[in-house]
């Protein structure tokens, strides 16, 4: 009986010890930890200035949004409605897998456009997609999404474009820009019947998936990967030859636009994009340098889906977003120099409990004055505390033994040159003017 309870013991411990050590992040969820984050606070930081110099203003918006939003903005047919969003099980709540929508449901919700007629936001945070995960694609991954609602001009379409090609060009990514314009519900229409019927001629060797959409959203089939259908729609006729005369005469100023201001690109007539609510402009910025070819920013203009979600009337706009774990992976590639590293600018090491008590207090003092303080806090030999100013990459270290403590003045070592050493009195004051740079 002893014998059991002992044993039943030992097996709900081990079972414990099982249970904690099996617990891992979902799949497609990833953690990002220091050594990993600081290319996002840098990624994060060149946008941050660049978007603020083109007079982007950053709007906060909640994870967790109707199902309704997303059906209605993103439509019904597409892949990512489809298959792919994380819907609560009563159906009526899902995770946001993109950001334009919650950012014109706000947009209409506070009446943003009755305070400036034109509104220019960006956001930054995660997406939610049930995909299969795959190497830079994740089912939370990260975007930066970046609209202006409320004009039509085509300066805007291209002045966007350019932000995008400026900010990849600070970062020292090199990517190419791919334009083509979708019309709108003049033109589209005529086009769609006549692609439509190019389709129904191949039909038969196309993938099922382009058999499928050739009824809900034949575009798409404009853009499939699988290389029999690419064979097959070559020679697809191209939307850019259908036009009505606004969008001819629009997509022409935007491409004006782009040469005035430098921006290179190509137009390809292939690029319809995943979403129902994209009209006249579309991009995408493109790389080659993540083995395959894939966009790292795309977007367009969207002039009816402010209507339909509830907003004024006639509310043109267009955005794009950037996925930031592939601007990661091609930051990473280059090994940025640039991004700064974790650094201290002073390690406090106290030896004893009455040397370690005098560190405490002066190194409290010195946060509070701004500078950034390590110290060991489980009462190491000074050695290893040497060690670990090393690996704080300290630039000074602060020794206070008994022998400092009765004379006042504690032992400033400089980290950086290895020899200046001075004895300087210890208060927060003195040692404040000893470490330069702050
Ligand atoms: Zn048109
Ligand atoms: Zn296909």
């Amino acid at each position: 009986m002893g014998c059991w309870f002992v044993w039943h013991l030992f097996q709900i411990s081990n079972f414990q010890l099982e249970t904690v050590l099996k617990i891992k992040a979902l799949k497609g969820f990833k953690d990002i930890i220091p050594g990993e984050v600081e290319l996002w606070q840098y990624l994060e930081k060149v946008a941050r200035e660049v978007f603020d110099r083109f007079n982007f203003r950053e709007i906060r918006l909640p994870i967790l949004e109707e199902t309704e939003l997303f059906a209605r903005s993103i439509g019904e047919a597409t892949d990512i409605v489809e298959k792919e969003m994380y819907t609560f099980v009563d159906k009526k709540i899902t995770m946001r897998p993109e950001a334009t929508a919650s950012l014109l449901r706000a947009y209409i919700e506070h009446g943003l456009y009755v305070q400036k007629p034109v509104q220019r936001l960006f956001t930054i945070g995660p997406m939610f997609r049930h995909e299969r995960p795959q190497k830079g694609r994740l089912r939370q991954f990260h975007q930066m999404d970046i609209e202006v609602l409320g004009s039509e001009n085509p300066r805007v379409d291209s002045e966007l474009m350019a932000m995008g090609a400026m900010l990849f060009d600070e970062l020292g990514i090199a990517v190419s820009l791919e334009l083509n314009s979708l019309g709108c519900p003049e033109c589209r229409p005529g086009y769609r019947a006549e692609l439509l019927s190019y389709i129904n001629e191949r039909y038969d060797s196309l993938c099922s998936d382009c058999r499928r959409r050739s009824s809900t959203n034949p575009l798409r089939v404009l853009d499939c990967k699988v290389p029999s259908c690419r064979e097959q729609i070559v020679d697809a006729p191209s939307l850019l030859d259908h036009l009505c005369g606004q969008c001819r005469e629009h997509f022409g100023q935007v491409q004006d636009g782009l040469q005035q201001l430098g921006v290179a690109y190509r137009l390809n007539k292939f690029m319809v994009r995943g979403l129902d609510y994209y009209c006249r402009t579309t991009f995408e910025f493109i790389t080659t340098e993540l083995g395959a070819q894939g966009a790292v920013a795309a977007g367009g203009r969207y002039d009816g889906l402010i209507e339909n979600l509830g907003g004024p009337k006639n509310s043109p706009g267009i955005g794009f977003a950037m996925g930031m774990e592939r601007l990661v992976l091609l930051l990473q590639q280059q090994e940025k120099s640039s991004v700064e590293e974790d650094k201290v600018d002073l390690f406090v090491a106290g030896i004893g409990e009455q040397g370690s008590r005098a560190g405490f207090g002066l190194a409290h003092q010195l946060r509070a004055k701004k500078f950034s303080v390590a110290m060991d806090y489980e009462g190491r030999s000074l050695k290893s505390q040497m060690k670990q100013a090393d690996k704080a990459r300290a630039r000074f270290v602060l020794i206070i033994g008994d022998a400092e403590l009765s004379s006042g003045k504690g032992v400033l070592r400089n980290m950086i040159t290895k020899e200046e050493q001075q004895d300087i009195p210890l208060s927060a004051a003195a040692i404040a003017e000893c470490i330069p740079g702050k």
